[in-house]
């Protein structure tokens, strides 16, 4: 668990993905003969000189948001990086990765008390909120952000129970946890060339895992990421018969 939080208490998102890439090269160098990051931000670990090349790839990135304008109150508004429901935007806790250092902020919007009864049923969209970063006006907010900040939400981990844990970014860190214990079990001498890719840019797009793949050029290929549990309340069993707890899912 101290492995998996530690992934999951790291920033990485989409495009910016340094902190996590650093804790990735740290770790991936404890279990791989050569680690070597790409042009396009990838890191490659690779283990034996067999053969048959197979790729393993968890996505490291994750998903956030982005400082797209300042306004002359010094609230911030921002576009979206990855898909992100709105409906989980809200009262959210966030962090500005800055220039300067992280700045934190909040997510808010117009009061429901302040709303009409037939806007306070719609879901409010991502461009009808602001972060609020304590500023007092636009030029203080603009001695701590810039436009084209990247933002994360504000990391977090911690147990439900015994065997259930919660944490930031847990799509895709479970991932990049499985590849490194998977890098780690391997034997030196395994009659293959195995490579662990952490990707970056999955959540825009799957840019990363194309790139390289294109590169490696492998005979096999696992790509290790989360997916939704169908045993929690609302779902049919014919939309999905995955249980948590019941082992992995291929797809
Ligand atoms: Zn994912």
């Amino acid at each position: 668990m101290e492995l998996l939080e530690k992934l999951c208490m790291v920033h990485g998102i989409s495009g910016f993905e340094g902190p996590v890439l650093d804790l990735m090269r740290t770790e991936l160098r404890k279990s791989c003969e050569e680690v070597v990051i790409d042009t396009f931000g990838n890191i490659i670990g690779r283990k034996g000189t067999g053969r048959r090349k197979i790729m393993l790839a968890a996505h490291m990135d994750e998903v956030g948001l982005m400082v797209k304008h300042i306004n002359k109150e010094g609230f911030i508004n921002f576009v979206k990086i990855g898909g992100i429901d709105d409906r989980t935007l809200l009262g959210q806790r966030v962090v500005i990765k800055a220039k300067k250092g992280d700045v934190k902020g909040v997510i808010g919007t117009k009061p429901p008390h302040l709303q009409k009864d037939e806007d306070r049923k719609k879901v409010i969209k991502y461009d009808e909120m602001f972060i609020d970063v304590g500023a007092k006006s636009q030029k203080e907010a603009e001695k701590l952000v810039e436009v084209g900040d990247p933002i994360g939400f504000e990391a977090n981990f911690s147990r439900l129970s015994k065997e259930l844990c919660y944490g930031k970014a847990i799509d895709n860190r479970l991932g990049c946890y499985a590849l490194l214990k998977v890098m780690e079990k391997l034997p030196k001498n395994i009659n293959a060339t195995v490579y662990a890719v952490g990707t970056a840019q999955e959540e825009v797009g799957l840019k990363g895992a194309r790139v390289a793949a294109f590169k490696l050029d492998p005979d096999y290929c696992l790509a290790l990421d989360t997916t939704l549990a169908g045993d929690t309340p609302g779902i049919k069993e014919t939309e999905s018969c995955l249980k948590v707890g019941k082992g992995p899912a291929i797809t």
